[in-house]
């Protein structure tokens, strides 16, 4: 039973229960046995206590649905209680409407119960209308912002009582709904989410979905409704997993885990039809950290995997406390389920994220009713969870906010703009040590370069993400492993193109600051007198420039250290003229040349079978004689090799071409087509009488079938 479905046995069943003047057995029954369930050891007497207060102080109000008052505090008492929270958050959780809404007073709750449930019932106490009027909401979150700082607990309380409360929406106006939901889903669900508490998230989300989206959601309930009807092939393949298990003595249990709705609506909005394995994914449970990776071996070896699927956040946790392996395998039949490996307690943790990990007062190890490991997980030397940076950020930026409006502005553009994504990075060749790397959600290869390297991460040339080979401008998702193939250190740099792929201030400072450079350096010394400011305009529009459309005139950023060094190895008809090399067939001895004379009195040199050729002789332009100066000279080439795809293509390519002595100046990999995949390098020779060699060496690389020169080099 998931844990969202069994907090909602047991909601109904306290919302059913009998009258509250003879309910106090059967009322905090319910939430002492669930308390229990996670806390053997705790003391009840304490909870007895609030519920008695809660409940008399409460009695006579009853919520806009008729139900008696009292029935809201226990509910949000059973949410928290499910979830493992221990006893204080329970005791204060119980209360946490009477200094609101009742005779009772914050002083009579601290001497009664004690500083600690004090502070949290006050912390999730409304500020008046009264006294703050209109501002009054955005007030009280700033508020509880504020105590959260100080107690993460506060907002464990907040966000169950947003839950039960999101539960009872349908008994508002329509106008009402909406507007509670919108806030729920622009504040308390992102808040969920980065505290890691899934459960109440995932549950949150569709509350929301069906207030906001209630067409969507019918649609999505019947898509659901019609999956259930049928077989599901999820359960064969499970039952496949457990012999599998069962045979290699892996203890271990194999759930079939629904997605829930909003992510069924997400998934076929992605995927366009749903396939009947994609409603929901197998959840394997197993008792040590261990066995997670031994179930793994097991499945990759007597299933298909899909190694693009898989990936390691037991190793490198999640910012949200999160853990777990992820992996599709394929069956016999070709079916791919999605599989989830974790520990029975990263589970806890998964479903419950700070809730689990108990009083953020008490240090681990310490005695009391906490389960051991929960709190050892934030004592592992990663950052306190329950003091989380985006907390300490948030806190910070809220002091210098002017008024109510700009903060509830803020906070919901600092909720929703400022996701965090974790990306897994792997140094290729290296001996598989990863680093993970924070960066805002949106933010590409490019910026990860930056992140990891500073200023290094001008020799990006490739990426895999996943595996699979990815164009540079790739946006990376939450959990990617990724490996940045780097170019030698000076042999390559960044195109005005990298801008519109860098979200990160560190990447867009770093590319500027070396296209500024390049852009200085071709105006001071390569151009006719006069055609600087030109140049700068070509080199700058060619930022705008859609991949495909012509290529710049001039060459900027990985050119600069091409043209420094090596001047185009040709000479005209005409005396004196600088020739330069077409970027639309780079010819390269001992290509035939011809040349036409071109703006500013040089000369451009193209291949003699280039389209361009046929087009401007067409146009009636007359030809310049050119012939190659030194056959021996560097010069710089643009291929194509053409594979079929596979694990370490591009590493065994770049080895090969390294190994001939080529500089790789940039690298780009479409995305595989029917498993074919284009690889397009441009590189420098040192000498151009090599490139021959160089082609049949990629040529022998296994998985590529041809390697040919490109009509028209990459930017
Ligand atoms: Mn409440």
């Amino acid at each position: 039973m998931s844990a969202v479905r069994s907090l909602r046995k047991l909601g109904r069943a306290a919302l059913l229960g009998p009258s509250p003047r003879h309910a106090l057995p059967d009322a905090i029954e319910h939430v002492a046995k669930a308390h229990r369930a996670h806390h053997p050891g705790a003391d009840l007497d304490i909870l007895r206590r609030a519920y008695v207060l809660a409940e008399s102080s409460h009695r006579g109000q009853t919520r806009k649905s008729g139900e008696p008052y009292i029935t809201h505090p226990l509910a949000v008492t059973l949410i928290l209680a499910e979830l493992g929270a221990e006893t204080t958050t329970l005791t204060a959780s119980l209360l946490h409407d009477t200094v609101e809404d009742t005779e009772v007073t914050l002083e009579q709750v601290r001497a009664e119960f004690g500083e600690e449930v004090g502070y949290l019932v006050d912390g999730v106490t409304k500020l008046e209308k009264v006294d703050y009027g209109a501002a009054a909401e955005s007030e009280t979150f700033r508020k509880m912002l504020v105590a959260t700082g100080n107690d993460v607990r506060v907002m464990s309380i907040k966000l169950a009582d947003r839950l039960h409360n999101m539960r009872t929406l349908g008994v508002m106006r329509p106008e009402k709904q909406a507007r509670i939901a919108r806030v729920t889903r622009d504040v308390l669900v992102p808040l969920a989410e980065r505290l890691g508490v899934q459960a109440l998230k995932t549950e949150l989300e569709d509350l929301v979905f069906a207030v906001l989206h209630p067409e969507e959601y019918d649609r999505t309930r019947e898509l659901i409704r019609e999956h259930n009807a049928g077989a599901d092939p999820l359960a064969g393949i499970a039952e496949s997993v457990r012999a599998v298990l069962r045979d290699a003595d892996i203890a271990a249990e194999v759930l079939i885990r629904p997605r829930h709705f909003l992510s069924v609506h997400r998934a076929r909005a992605k995927r366009g039809e749903l396939g009947s394995c994609d409603f929901g994914r197998l959840l394997i449970l197993v008792a040590e950290n261990a066995d997670c990776y031994a179930v793994l071996g097991e499945l990759h070896t007597c299933f298909t995997p899909m190694m693009s699927e898989f990936k390691d956040f037991i190793a490198v946790p999640k910012f949200n406390l999160y853990q777990s392996l992820h992996t599709a395998v394929a069956d016999t039949g070709g079916r791919v389920a999605e599989v989830l490996v974790r520990t029975h307690r990263m589970h806890r943790v998964a479903e419950a994220g700070v809730i689990a990990l108990g009083d953020p007062h008490r240090t681990s190890g310490a005695p009391g009713s906490d389960p051991a490991g929960e709190a050892a997980a934030a004592d592992d030397g990663r950052a306190d969870p329950t003091r989380p940076g985006w907390l300490e950020r948030l806190l910070e930026w809220q002091s210098h906010a002017p008024d109510p409006d700009t903060f509830w502005a803020e906070l919901r553009d600092d909720l929703a703009q400022d996701r965090e994504i974790t990306v897994f990075c792997t140094d290729p060749g290296g001996p598989g040590r990863t680093a993970a790397l924070h960066l805002p959600a949106g933010a590409t290869c490019v910026d990860a370069a930056y992140a990891r390297y500073g200023a290094a991460g001008h020799a990006l040339v490739g990426a895999r993400v996943d595996g699979r080979l990815a164009a540079l401008g790739t946006v990376l998702s939450d959990g990617d492993s990724l490996q940045l193939l780097m170019a030698p250190e000076g042999t390559s740099g960044p195109s005005p193109q990298w801008l519109e792929h860098a979200r990160t201030p560190t990447a867009r400072i770093a590319i500027r600051t070396w296209l500024d450079a390049c852009a200085e350096d071709v105006e001071g010394g390569e151009r006719p007198e006069g055609a600087g400011g030109e140049v700068r305009r070509e080199a700058r529009s060619a930022a705008a420039r859609e991949p495909g459309s012509p290529p710049a005139a001039v060459p900027y950023g990985p050119d600069r250290a091409v043209r420094a060094r090596e001047r185009p190895a040709a000479v005209a008809g005409l005396p004196g003229a600088p020739v330069r090399l077409a970027r639309c067939c780079t010819p390269v001895p001992p290509d035939a040349v011809v040349g036409f004379a071109v703006r500013g009195g040089a000369v451009t040199a193209h291949r003699e079978g280039c389209p361009t050729v046929g087009r401007m002789t067409a146009a009636g332009r007359e030809t310049v004689a050119v012939r190659w100066q030194d056959s021996g000279a560097g010069c710089r080439v643009t291929l194509h090799a053409e594979s079929l795809s596979r694990p370490h293509l591009l590493a065994d390519l770049t080895e090969a071409i390294a190994a001939e002595g080529a500089a790789v100046v940039s690298a780009e990999v479409e995305p595989p087509r029917e498993h074919r995949v284009r690889h397009t390098y441009t590189l420098r020779l040192e000498d151009a009488g090599e490139l021959p060699r160089l082609m049949r060496a990629m040529r022998e690389v296994p998985g590529v079938y041809d390697v040919v020169r490109a009509a028209r080099p990459q930017l």
